[in-house]
């Protein structure tokens, strides 16, 4: 029997919904607004980019899934992305305050002094499962379409113009593919 595989074109394809990948696509959509906006605006020339289809690709059959570690972060990248990440309900808790100490088979010991670098003022303790799956709903509010459980096995070429495919498995029988147009606004993927 024949195998159908579904097709969705797309113009931006970023694989892997972690941290990365995530904080890729809600950077690139708040661009796309701000540039809109500019020209609405006046604020400077040019023409404004029409509606650009993107998709997050995730090989876990949900956003989480495979970002297991827990994390202490620095939390510039993300005030840098969200400068209201608190107020949007950011997991995690601010680092209150620092202590080292060595274990020996009797007791244990306190260094008398940590270098600064060993302190982590100013960083978060998160869970990144935890910060991707309230990042998802964020970046899929802008308009991105999140797609789990899509492992992207094979990017293939075909002249100028790629697509990422999925194996063909139960789950899945999908390809994402860009669209041949290189303009602004008229890039397409399938899935
Ligand atoms: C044990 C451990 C402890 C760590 N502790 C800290 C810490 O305390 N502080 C800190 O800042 N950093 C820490 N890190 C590093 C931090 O986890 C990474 O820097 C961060 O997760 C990188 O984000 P990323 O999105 O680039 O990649 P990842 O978090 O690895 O995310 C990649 C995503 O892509 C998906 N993926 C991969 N291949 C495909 C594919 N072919 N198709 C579809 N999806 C795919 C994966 O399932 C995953 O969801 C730690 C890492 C580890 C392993």
């Amino acid at each position: 029997m024949s195998e159908q595989r579904e097709t969705l074109e797309v113009d931006v394809v970023i694989v892997g919904g972690g941290p990365g990948g995530l904080a890729a696509a809600y950077w690139l959509q708040k661009s796309i607004q701000k540039h809109n906006d500019a020209i609405d605006r006046g604020a400077y020339g040019g023409t404004k980019l029409g509606e650009l289809s993107i998709v997050v690709l995730e090989k876990g059959p949900e956003i989480g899934n495979h970002v297991l570690s827990g994390a202490v972060m620095d939390p510039r990248a993300i005030k840098e992305l969200m400068p209201d990440y608190e107020e949007q309900g950011c997991p995690g808790v601010p680092v209150t305050s620092d202590e080292v100490w060595y274990f020996t088979k009797g007791g244990k010991l306190k260094p008398p002094y940590l270098p600064p670098y060993i302190h982590n003022d100013g960083n978060r303790i998160v869970s990144i499962s935890r910060l991707v799956r309230w990042l998802a709903p964020k970046v899929e509010e802008l308009g991105v379409q999140v797609f789990p459980g899509f492992p992207a096995a094979e990017l293939l070429f075909e002249g100028d113009a790629w697509s990422v495919s999925a194996p063909a498995t139960r789950a899945s029988t999908s390809t994402v593919r860009r669209r041949r147009t290189s303009s602004p606004g008229s890039t397409s993927a399938r899935s």
